[in-house]
């Protein structure tokens, strides 16, 4: 009997790692690279992020894929992100994590600061990556974070951070201008 459950349980675990393994991974555009533990995460993320009065910007009107829509949509924010800040840095490259919810962003940012805090997204210079939480992203916190990464590349050394934080809402309220 106990051979027979451990068994089932054996069989669950591969079941789970081998699907995991299949839908968690990385997506590559040409500034960014989109890490996410499952597929869900990533459709999930490309509905929340509304182009809105931004579509004009996108490059392809008729995606081929949903992945190409993501990718598609984060440098083009990207460059209107620049744009509005008038910082064009030679070279940008940032990783974007997918996390369920804000309590990940924020265990995480806690490992890293030792702080605690009650963001819904960070950028980490250091490691050039914006967290985020699938449960509370939206178009104008994706910019503001991707605000963060522009400054940060265009500088290339540490800025104080009110200056920043009044970029990174400069940008989210002239993100429709
Ligand atoms: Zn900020």
């Amino acid at each position: 009997m106990h051979k027979k459950i451990c068994l089932i349980i054996f069989f669950l675990l591969v079941f789970h790692l081998f699907f995991t393994s299949v839908y968690a991974g990385e997506l590559n555009s040409r500034y960014t690279t989109i890490i996410y533990s499952n597929e869900s995460q990533l459709r999930r993320f490309n509905k929340e992020i509304k182009m809105g009065s931004l579509s004009y910007l996108m490059r392809n009107k008729v995606s081929i894929s949903f992945e190409d829509e993501i990718k598609n949509k984060m440098d083009v924010l990207i460059e209107k992100v620049e744009s509005i800040l008038e910082m064009y840095p030679r070279e940008i490259r940032i990783s974007i994590i997918l996390l369920d919810s804000d309590k990940e962003v924020q265990g995480i940012y806690h490992k890293k600061y030792g702080r605690n805090v009650d963001f819904i997204a960070f950028y980490s210079p250091k490691d050039k990556t914006i967290y985020l939480s699938i449960n509370d992203v939206e178009l104008a916190v994706l910019a503001h974070e991707l605000a963060h990464a522009v400054i940060d590349h265009y500088y290339g050394i540490t800025t104080p951070t009110k200056i920043h934080e009044v970029l990174a809402q400069y940008v989210e309220s002239h993100l429709f201008d």
